[in-house]
């Protein structure tokens, strides 16, 4: 067997030229552009990567970002004043606050003071509670993004066997959480789990999310299962990898996502679908210009 390769470069190009078009609906019915805050603290190099991609992606879509910097030595005080003014401006409807944040600085307080109507990362408590019983509205970008791709490519989770194997708040649990939601059994793996495989091996569809390259081998995988990698790891010689053994495991599955062009894509996709979601939400409470 040879799996189809899921292109998720195609499935974010689609989905964003869709989430352009309700951006463009917003502007004729309601006059309004939808607007996106991203506050950044400190110089961490993969945060400056992330945040330029995701204002490039918001200007692609007709989305307003403003991207606001904060030196290291900002006090939470002064972030959480901030987020207060966002959060009081209509012209903002999502506002995200890029992780890590420095240890001075409590992540949980920064989340929580984000108004629940514009937390589009949906870390927010009650956004993650809303998970749990299954009406958010802010599904996490990445499980979002999973939960788009199998979508996209006709494959119903209800009644099947699917193993997470990475149990973080942003993506393994509420990855899981969503699945439930969709009626799928779920195994929820981790650091942990004796013996991996035999929960693996169950899966009619495995999503991993560890951050351990080749962590999934062949051996492990159910023959035809739909094998969904989130994992990004840089290896020594710089080239990216997800966190399963491709090359083996594409002969076994039926579909399989690569890394690079897998989910990645479609992350920053959902963050734009989320924040066009919140400024329709805006748009229609407030009525017709
Ligand atoms: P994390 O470090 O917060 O969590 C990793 C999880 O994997 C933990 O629950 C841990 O217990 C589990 N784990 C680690 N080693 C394991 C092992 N040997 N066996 C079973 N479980 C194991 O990481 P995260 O933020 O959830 O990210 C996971 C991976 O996904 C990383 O590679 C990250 O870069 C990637 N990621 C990708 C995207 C994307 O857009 N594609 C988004 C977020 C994270």
């Amino acid at each position: 067997m040879s799996a189809v390769i899921i292109d998720g470069v195609a499935i974010a190009r689609k989905v964003r030229t869709e989430i352009s078009e309700r951006a463009q609906k917003l502007l004729a019915q309601y006059k309004v552009v939808p607007g996106l805050a991203v506050i950044i603290v400190g110089n961490d190099p993969a945060s400056a990567v992330y945040v330029r991609n995701k204002a490039r992606a918001c200007a692609e879509v007709g989305i307003n970002s403003d991207v606001m910097r904060f030196d290291a030595t900002v006090t939470e005080a002064e972030l959480i004043a901030q987020i207060e003014k966002l959060n009081a401006n209509p012209a903002v409807h999502g506002i995200l606050v890029q992780l890590p944040l420095p240890p001075t600085i409590s992540v949980r307080r920064i989340l929580e003071t984000i108004a629940v109507e514009k937390d589009v990362d949906g870390f927010h408590l009650y956004n993650v509670g809303g998970l749990v019983i299954g009406d958010t509205v802010f599904p996490p970008c990445t499980p979002y993004g999973v939960q788009k791709i199998l979508e996209h490519e006709n494959i119903s989770v209800e009644g099947k066997n699917v193993t997470v194997v990475g149990a973080s708040n942003i993506v393994g649990k509420p990855m899981a959480l969503m699945l439930m939601q969709k009626e799928a059994t779920v195994a929820v793996c981790h650091v942990k789990t004796r013996n991996l495989a035999e929960y693996t091996i169950l899966a009619d569809i495995l999503v991993v999310a560890a951050g351990k390259p080749n962590l999934i081998v062949p051996q492990m995988v159910k023959t035809g299962a739909v094998v969904i990698d989130v994992g990004i790891n840089r290896l020594p010689d710089g080239r990216l990898c997800g966190d399963v053994e491709f090359e083996g495991v594409s002969k076994k599955a039926s579909h399989i996502t690569p890394v690079p062009g897998g989910v990645g894509p479609m992350t920053v996709t959902m963050l734009l679908d989320n924040t066009v979601g919140a400024a329709e939400r805006a748009a229609k409470l407030r009525g017709p210009a």
